[in-house]
Order: C-alpha cells, then sequence, then structure tokens
C-alpha cells in the first residue's frame, strides 16, 4: 500500500442539491418537513465538497441524508445552510 498522505480532504464549501422527483404524496408519503400532502415531492441533499489530494479534483460527499419535501419546505431549510 502506497496510500501515505493522500487523504481526501473538505473543502468547506456545502452544495445543496434539489430537484422533483416528478411524484407526489401518493408514492413518496407526506412532507418530510412540515408533514402536509404534496402534489409535487421534491428531494434535496447538502452535501459537504471535498477534494481529492490525489489529483485536487472536487467531488461531493452523499453521506448525508436526502429529504422528500414541498420545494418550499426545502427552500427554508435552505435558508441556514452553511454558507461557503
Ligand atoms: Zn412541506
Amino acid at each position: 500500500m502506497n496510500n501515505a498522505g493522500v487523504i481526501n480532504y473538505p473543502t468547506g464549501r456545502f452544495i445543496r442539491e434539489t430537484k422533483s422527483t416528478g411524484r407526489g404524496s401518493d408514492y413518496f408519503g407526506n412532507c418530510e418537513i412540515c408533514g402536509k400532502h404534496m402534489s409535487e415531492c421534491f428531494i434535496s441533499r447538502l452535501s459537504r465538497e471535498r477534494k481529492r489530494a490525489s489529483d485536487g479534483s472536487l467531488y461531493l460527499d452523499k453521506s448525508q441524508p436526502v429529504i422528500f419535501a414541498h420545494e418550499i419546505c426545502i427552500s427554508q431549510v435552505a435558508s441556514s445552510d452553511p454558507v461557503y
């Protein structure tokens, strides 16, 4: 093994990815934030950006849980995301 010193590290930046699922509460259940019915469910995850020590390339650490919620509820959560 020759990986001494090759450690991927966080850049301190967080990136939130949000997208529509195209389906609603019939499929996903109620909003995880407000608990109400959703006609359209969005999924969102806040990921920590990390840099590979080997070549300096960036990638997202997707270990954080995904939330299923209204777009408006996600935007409220996003307003308290860490600021880079
Ligand atoms: Zn909601």
